[in-house]
């Protein structure tokens, strides 16, 4: 039996796990840290007693290589799933406007749902739609000298357009403003979420935190088949010797029973881990920050799962009926202030939003997640490292290589997925 080593366990690894094992290799995963989950996990908050989220995930119908992990390791009961596309945006004045797919055959559900977004005005919503039904026949290669806001502009995507639409789906996606972030990378995601078919432009949430939701489905399906997973033992170095890596020492022991190895830490922890890696020379990646602001009211009064929030820093409030999550993209100025100026910039959009009052609010908790995601910059898009190394037997994964997407669940889960699968090929 072939037996890999997989270092790191948060989506990326956990999948390359899943799959390896599931094909009869002897798997053990190394993680750092004392829990599984990478950036996306649950815990318990101490001072109220609810489990909640490092961060609110979204994940959407477009989502195959994930929705395939988690049918694999089954927890797909973990998940609550849109029948079709359905969000509610609100405005600073708290008027409810809706972005919802018709009941008709696919395409026109879309379409009709999009040319029946209130939020802008009827000449606006041609515009826009001209847009959409541009999409199929857009060559992406010849956006990939532009950013997303270059692109909107060549599309004759107003202001208004840009804040009531664009500007809420490419920095949720994206984690980056629309002057920054590729308009490849965009097409990209457009494409699969509105031209593949009904189900592709639905969100999907987890039902419960996080962890529960699918780590520790992850973990059981793993050592169901075999799979040792050890927590709190970080991987400090590689011994490289004839082209292959022949020891892994760890924060705890040296490693040398092993044939393979799939590395899914992020960027800034490989760089450590194995400097020798050739195409880190000339490679390099910036982050995005994430804000989440966990907020515990004395009454609920929001009837919706999850809202967008038009024209504003706040970008989406998920309601988890005990508290609100509030979420901030792109938030690299916002995180560098203190708690207090934090809350108090998301207090005053709460205010005209959802017309909360302060003291409605019980408590709230912050938390920063400063290198959340990776800005998918034009420059980065074309060097991104594929998952075969130079050296024979290491392997790379982690959202940040070579899967064409940006920084999210999606691009993680494929790129364990494709790590293995190099390695389950390589011996047929
Ligand atoms: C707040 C927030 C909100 C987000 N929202 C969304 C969203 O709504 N939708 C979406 O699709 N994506 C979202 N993302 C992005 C998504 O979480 C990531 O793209 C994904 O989790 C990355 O998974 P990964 O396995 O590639 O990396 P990671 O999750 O970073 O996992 C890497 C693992 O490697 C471990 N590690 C590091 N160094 C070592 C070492 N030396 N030895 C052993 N282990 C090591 C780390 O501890 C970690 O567990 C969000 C991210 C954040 C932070």
């Amino acid at each position: 039996m072939k037996k890999c080593i997989v270092i790191g366990g948060g989506f990326a690894g956990l999948t390359a796990a899943a799959y390896l094992s599931n094909s009869g290799f002897k798997v053990e995963l190394l993680e750092a840290s004392p829990k599984l989950g990478g950036r996306a996990y649950s815990f318990k908050d101490s001072s109220t007693g609810s489990t909640i989220d490092n961060g609110q995930h979204i994940m959407m119908g477009c989502y195959y290589d994930t929705l395939k992990f988690i049918k694999l390791i089954g927890a797909e009961d973990n998940f609550l799933f849109q029948k079709r596309l359905e969000i509610n945006f609100l405005t600073s004045d708290s008027k409810l406007i809706e972005l919802k797919s018709f009941p008709l055959p696919y395409p026109f559900n879309l379409l009709f749902g999009l040319m029946n977004f209130k939020a802008i005005s009827i000449s606006n919503r041609i515009r826009f739609l001209k847009l959409f039904l541009k999409l199929p026949f857009i060559n992406i290669e010849k956006l990939k000298e532009l950013t997303v806001y270059d692109w909107l502009i060549k599309e004759n995507q107003n202001e208004k357009i840009r804040e009531a639409f664009w500007e809420i789906l490419s920095v949720g996606a994206l984690n980056t403003s629309i002057k920054k972030a590729s308009a490849l990378t965009f097409a990209i995601i457009l494409k699969e979420i509105f031209l593949k078919g009904n189900k592709s432009a639905t969100i999907i949430l987890p039902k419960y935190g996080l962890s529960e939701s699918y780590c520790e489905s992850a973990a059981s399906f793993i050592r169901k088949k075999n799979g040792i997973i050890n927590l709190t033992e970080a991987v400090e170095r590689m011994a490289i010797s004839d082209g292959k890596i022949v020891e892994i020492e760890t924060s705890k022991r040296k490693i040398d029973d092993f044939d393979f190895v799939i590395s899914s830490v992020p960027f800034h922890a490989i760089k450590k881990i194995i400097p020798q890696l050739k195409y880190q020379k000339n490679f390099e990646l910036s982050y995005s920050a994430i804000l989440t602001v966990h907020i515990w009211l004395k009454e609920n009064m929001l009837k919706e799962k999850f809202y967008g929030l038009i024209n504003s820093p706040v970008h989406w409030l998920f309601n988890h009926d005990d508290h609100f999550t509030i979420v901030v993209s792109d938030a690299n100025d916002l995180i560098e202030k203190t708690k207090e100026e934090i809350f108090e910039v998301i207090y005053s959009e709460l205010e005209q939003f959802i017309k909360i009052k302060k003291s409605d609010i019980l408590s709230y908790k912050i938390i920063k997640e400063k290198r959340a995601t990776f800005i998918p910059s034009k420059e980065i898009l074309f060097n991104r490292p594929k998952s075969i190394t130079e050296f024979n037997n290491l392997f790379i994964a982690g959202d940040w290589t070579d899967t064409k997407l940006p920084s999210t669940i999606e691009s993680a889960v494929k790129s364990g997925r494709v790590a293995a699968a190099q390695i389950i090929n390589s011996l047929q």
